[in-house]
């Protein structure tokens, strides 16, 4: 590589795709030819761990930049501060959690505080493993676990590496308790999403945002059940500082779809507000059609026709009233909230405060909106 002629300060290269940025792709095809390699002198059961290592950490359902992650821990390819320093780039080596040790690639792992967090996650492990191979060692720790505690433990390091990047460079102020939070949130919405969504969801990571001023914003989802032909609406209303006003569940019998399933949850909203009697409010869902077509206000021609109407027809009752669509990772709560009142069968209200689960979730909303301010 060849030098410049003025110093320059060093950034970080990621020499497998030809711009030098990471991207995932380039990521794929490296970890694609990986087996090829020749690796270290490994015995044939050593070659065989190390690959279901990898084997089992590619298929856990995971957004990709998660494994990837782990994947770099894996190679060794994270910026610990004792890779920087045996870099010569000027860093105290010690672990910014702990300040108890070297921050090696083994002590991201070894770390008290990240066991500390992992163990609240319900994961321990035991790190004396005589392996002399990074990657065996890893592997030693990882196969014992089930998959599902391998995903926890995979979103875990990946989420503490954040917060220890975000505490190196940003200064940030979140509590230990607020990163455990992060993480089940984080973990209960990868679960109930499904793996299908995750990437998407993961891209386009749209955070809920605070109504202005005076105006209370009701986000609302269901969850449609097309066995029984029922749904249940989750309604969560929000003020300008992210704060719980109230939140409600309506169980429904003879639902035909997952649009109708919708609708009456945007009517369950409307109806939320008016008996709290909220009169400036915005009503937000993730269901793109039903959000448009209260929008649009033109005539109904579906099965959900009559909710349609009712909807149009309480539009009277607000003096300021409006509809927005947000992507489902900006409606958690009520996406969780439609989930729990599964549990109810009859229509449920709470007046600012709701179930553990749902809290959590708002909590997490609100530690991004105090972060972007
Ligand atoms: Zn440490």
């Amino acid at each position: 590589m060849p030098l410049p002629r003025v110093p320059r300060q060093d950034i970080l290269i990621w020499r497998y795709d030809s711009s030098g940025t990471y991207s995932v792709k380039s990521g794929y095809n490296l970890l694609a030819c990986e087996f090829a390699v020749h690796d270290q002198d490994l015995d044939s059961s050593e070659l065989q761990r190390f690959k279901s290592f990898y084997a089992n950490l590619w298929s856990l359902s995971v957004p990709s930049k998660i494994k990837v992650m782990f994947w770099r821990l894996s190679k060794n390819y994270l910026p610990t501060n004792v890779n920087l320093s045996n870099r010569r780039l000027s860093v105290n080596p010690s672990c910014h959690l702990c300040v108890d040790a070297p921050e090696t690639i083994y002590h991201i792992i070894e770390c008290a505080f990240t066991k500390r967090i992992c163990s609240n996650m319900g994961i321990n492990y035991l790190t004396t493993s005589s392996e002399k191979n990074w990657v065996l060692w890893l592997a030693t720790l990882f196969d014992p676990l089930n998959v599902h505690q391998r995903l926890f433990l995979v979103v875990s390091i990946r989420a503490i590496w954040s917060y220890r990047n975000n505490k190196l460079h940003n200064n940030t102020l979140q509590s230990e308790a607020e990163l455990i939070r992060f993480i089940r949130v984080y973990i209960a919405e990868l679960t109930s999403h499904g793996v299908s969504h995750a990437p998407s969801v993961a891209k386009t990571a749209v955070k809920w945002t605070p109504p202005p001023g005076n105006t209370i914003k009701f986000n609302f989802d269901a969850s449609f059940d097309s066995l029984l032909q029922s749904s249940v609406s989750g309604v969560v209303a929000q003020n300008s500082d992210g704060l719980l006003m109230a939140a409600g569940t309506t169980p429904h019998r003879y639902v035909a779809n997952p649009e109708m399933a919708e609708a009456f949850a945007c009517e369950d909203a409307l109806i939320l507000a008016v008996d709290l009697g909220f009169n400036r409010i915005i009503i937000e869902g993730d269901a793109l059609t039903v959000v448009n077509k209260v929008m649009a206000g033109t005539e109904e021609r579906s099965l959900s026709r009559g909710i349609f109407q009712n909807i149009s027809a309480m539009k009277a009752s607000f003096v300021d009233l409006k509809f927005a669509h947000v992507n489902r990772s900006g409606n958690s709560p009520a996406h969780l909230l439609a989930k729990e009142g599964k549990n109810f069968s009859a229509p449920m209200v709470w007046i600012e405060k709701v179930v553990p689960t749902v809290e959590v979730a708002i909590q997490n909303d609100r530690w991004w909106v105090q972060r972007s301010d």
